[in-house]
């Protein structure tokens, strides 16, 4: 079957790979909508841990089930389902120790076109559909039921670490489409005020729309002194990293609250070395800052509660759609596209 892979790091292509084997617990799904995201173009040009031959990349997806195993209680061929980014093994005995996404090793619930082959593909394999696979409400479209598979589920993971309570101001680094979300779940979960940071037009009018109070931009001088001039020189409670670089880091220990405030990070910080810790900023090891780096949350049961959110309309993630391609061999140019980011992207999906 024909499948997008890694061919070598920084090279990709579509080749013929074998089709995937069925599993007593498993399913296997065509997929029906695909999206490239930012970190598919980490893995293929952004080095990182050593990766399989070939490896069909891709973890964004909405699927057709075609095939389950003879365990799958819950799941039928013919329906349409979300297919997490994070796919934890919940037989792993790591999870009972509540390490939903690094139980067995790092990253070991990061399998999708990782540690095994991805969505972007003919069909492809999830090992246990029951735990897995998401049900789709009958009134998502597509677009919102494939924002949820990462992009909302990830947003939300950051505002979530972030300490966040009803009054507080907090900052969001980064408004690609996982800081607009991160900057809608900040907003659900009490922030009196979002300073949000960014300067692509299309991103800060979503920005806005998602509960933004006020965009800032590094163009109008240092972040730093911005956030800290509209908090009285306190700084923000809460800062969450969507975006940025190794500065970015740094920056957001100096704006965040000495004694209560917390640094919430999903971002990927390429290259190898060491973060920048403001010393200080720090208190010299000893202001009181929290800082928690998370990986986003997965899994059937927090999918599920992602489509809920967009069921009773409480988010629109389908917002953030604003390229459509049709086509398995459109995937390439997809990718490119966000490697690319032209002035009009947020998200690009491509639909099989
Ligand atoms: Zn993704």
């Amino acid at each position: 079957m024909r499948a997008f892979v890694l061919k070598e790091p920084g090279v990709v292509g579509y080749v013929d790979v074998p089709e995937p084997r069925l599993t007593p617990y498993g399913a296997i799904l065509r997929p029906v909508a695909v999206a490239p995201c930012s970190s598919d173009v980490h893995t293929v040009f952004g080095g990182g841990s050593r990766k399989a031959p070939n490896l069909v990349l891709g973890h964004e997806c909405v699927a057709e089930v075609l095939e389950v195993g003879e365990l799958v209680e819950e799941f039928r061929p013919g329906e349409i389902v979300a297919v997490p980014a994070i796919t934890p093994n919940w037989r792993d005995r790591g999870i009972q120790e509540h390490n939903f996404k690094h139980a067995s090793a790092p990253f070991s619930g990061h399998q999708l076109g990782r540690s095994q082959p991805g969505v972007f593909a003919e069909k492809f394999l999830i090992p246990d559909a029951d735990t897995t696979l998401a049900k789709i409400p009958a009134s998502l479209s597509l677009e919102q039921a494939l924002m949820c598979v990462d992009v909302v589920t990830t947003g939300f993971t950051g505002a979530e670490n972030a300490n966040i309570k009803f009054g507080d101001t907090v900052v969001v680094m980064g408004i690609g489409p996982i800081g607009l979300m991160a900057v809608a779940g900040a907003a659900h979960l009490g922030a009196a005020r979002i300073l949000a940071v960014g300067s692509r037009p299309v991103c800060v009018e979503c920005a806005y729309d998602f509960g933004a109070s006020e965009v800032l931009s590094y163009k109008n001088g240092d972040l730093v002194q911005q956030v800290m001039e509209r908090t009285d020189g306190l700084g923000a409670d809460s800062v969450i990293i969507c975006g940025g670089n190794d500065e970015t880091f740094a920056q957001a220990i100096d704006m965040v609250r000495y004694g209560i405030g917390t640094v919430s990070n999903v971002n990927y910080f390429g290259g190898t070395g060491n973060l920048p810790f403001p010393k200080f900023s720090g208190g010299r090891g000893m202001a009181g800052k929290t800082i928690h780096t998370e990986l986003a949350e997965g899994g059937r049961v927090r999918i599920e509660r992602m489509l809920s959110m967009v069921k009773y309309g409480r988010i629109h993630p389908e917002r953030l759609v604003t390229h459509h391609l049709t086509g398995l061999d459109k995937i390439e140019e997809a990718l490119y596209l966000m490697k690319e980011k032209p002035a009009d992207l947020i998200k690009v999906m491509v639909t099989i």
